[in-house]
């Protein structure tokens, strides 16, 4: 959104902060929770463009996992094992920072179950790969089971899948739930909803502006994700928005036991404890069109959500359809996140790219990017700005 000459800074409230923190996702927020507990005495300003949760992390699946099995598969591909398990260990870290600074036991707040995580195999040459993948994540040191056909049925009710691979220790929450226990936490944070940051300077202090208000700051730390380039257009390159899809059943008989990954469709699912079976995915089928910062649902992939429940469970067949919406996230050409300083701002500071993960990463990431605010060291290889800075 621009600002018009009429509206012009002289006449808007003026807010002078220590930090400014943009964006009121799980990242904003966390963003914030790291920054009170590093400068406590500092004042801090979050500015949410609508309601906090109402970018993908309000409209995500709830998984809280270090991602798919074969996602693993292609981390060792693209890195290496010995990074693979780094950045696989980096979500096990941000689940059990989730777990002890914002759970604290209470997993019913936020309805966190340890279910485990589930990737199934659809067809022998897939599942023969997985025995030889799980034998490979055993040596490395994650805890991965194998599962034969029999167990898929038992416990994740999809038919025609030939085996898989557990991973135990990863779990589900409420999205929403979660954020509002996260933004419970915050003593020394302003949250101002329904502003949206439109322009952006810095020589020393960070200037920004929305249509009613002039913030001033020390620093400011941008994270927009899968929104980025909506307010820095030359970010798109490095940051794209793609949509996913998800539908949502009427309530069913408890047949799933966690989250399952199907990753040749990119499709994934979960029951939630009241019985709903939640199916996600398939954006592979258009990925031109889910190329979009428009929060939308398409027919196309719709329909291939609503074919998938019907066809593939053994129990869904009559299933009726109560919800369907759609996010936006953000994908950098590696997958891995960015994060540290804009290069074209002064003590403007950046975490974004969290591609379908941000539920298991961005506690963790925030963390980081506090961190790197003293510290550029801080940030592990795989995660820095400097690897897309040729690209801007
Ligand atoms: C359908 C779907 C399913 C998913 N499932 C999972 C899952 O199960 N597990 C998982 O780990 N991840 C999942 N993800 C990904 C995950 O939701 C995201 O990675 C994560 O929520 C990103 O968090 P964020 O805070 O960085 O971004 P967002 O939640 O998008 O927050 C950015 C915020 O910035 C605000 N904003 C934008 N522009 C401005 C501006 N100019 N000024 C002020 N505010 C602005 C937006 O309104 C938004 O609230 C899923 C995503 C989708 C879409």
């Amino acid at each position: 959104m621009s600002i018009s000459y009429w509206n012009s800074a002289n006449n808007k409230k003026k807010i002078e902060t220590d930090f400014l923190v943009i964006g009121g996702g799980i990242a904003g927020l966390s963003s914030a929770y790291w920054l009170e507990k590093k400068y406590p005495t500092s004042k801090i300003t979050l500015i949410e463009r609508y309601k906090i949760g109402s970018g993908a992390s309000g409209r995500n699946a709830g998984f809280v996992t270090c991602g798919s099995s074969e996602h693993f598969a292609k981390l060792v591909k693209d890195f290496g094992a010995e990074k693979a398990v780094e950045i696989w260990k980096f979500s096990e870290q941000n689940r059990e920072l989730v777990k002890s600074e914002i759970i604290k036991g209470n997993v019913d707040k936020v309805l966190f179950a340890n279910t485990g995580s589930c990737t199934v195999a659809a067809s022998d040459a897939d599942f023969a790969r997985y025995i030889a993948l799980a034998d490979t994540m055993s040596k490395l040191g994650i805890d991965v089971e194998l599962i034969n056909e029999a167990k898929i049925t038992s416990d994740y009710a999809v038919k025609g899948f030939k085996g898989g691979i557990e991973y135990i220790h990863d779990g589900v929450v409420h999205p929403i739930l979660l954020l509002k226990e996260l933004r419970s936490l915050l003593k020394n944070t302003e949250v101002i909803e329904d502003q949206e940051i439109c322009k952006m300077e810095s020589e020393s202090n960070v200037v920004c502006e929305t249509q009613h208000l002039l913030i001033q700051s020390q620093k400011g730390l941008v994270t927009l994700n899968g929104y980025l380039g909506l307010l820095w257009p030359n970010w798109e390159k490095v940051v794209r928005p793609q949509r996913g899809q998800v539908i949502v059943t009427e309530p069913l008989p408890k047949r799933v036991k966690g989250p399952c990954y199907l990753t040749k469709h990119l499709c994934y699912f979960r029951q939630m404890p009241t019985g709903e079976l939640l199916i996600g995915g398939f954006r592979n089928l258009d990925l031109d069109n889910e190329n979009t910062y428009n929060d939308q649902v398409s027919d196309k992939i719709q329909n291939a959500l609503f074919d998938f429940t019907k066809n593939f469970f053994d129990f869904t067949s009559q299933a009726k359809i109560r919800n369907q919406w759609s996010g936006i996230m953000g994908f950098t050409p590696d997958g891995q996140m960015i994060i540290g300083e804009a290069p074209q701002f002064k003590n403007v500071h950046m975490m974004a790219g969290c591609s379908g993960h941000g539920m298991g990463l961005s506690f963790h990431a925030a963390k980081v990017l506090v961190e790197s605010l003293d510290n550029a060291a801080a940030i592990p290889s795989h995660l820095s700005i400097n690897r897309y800075l040729a690209m801007l």
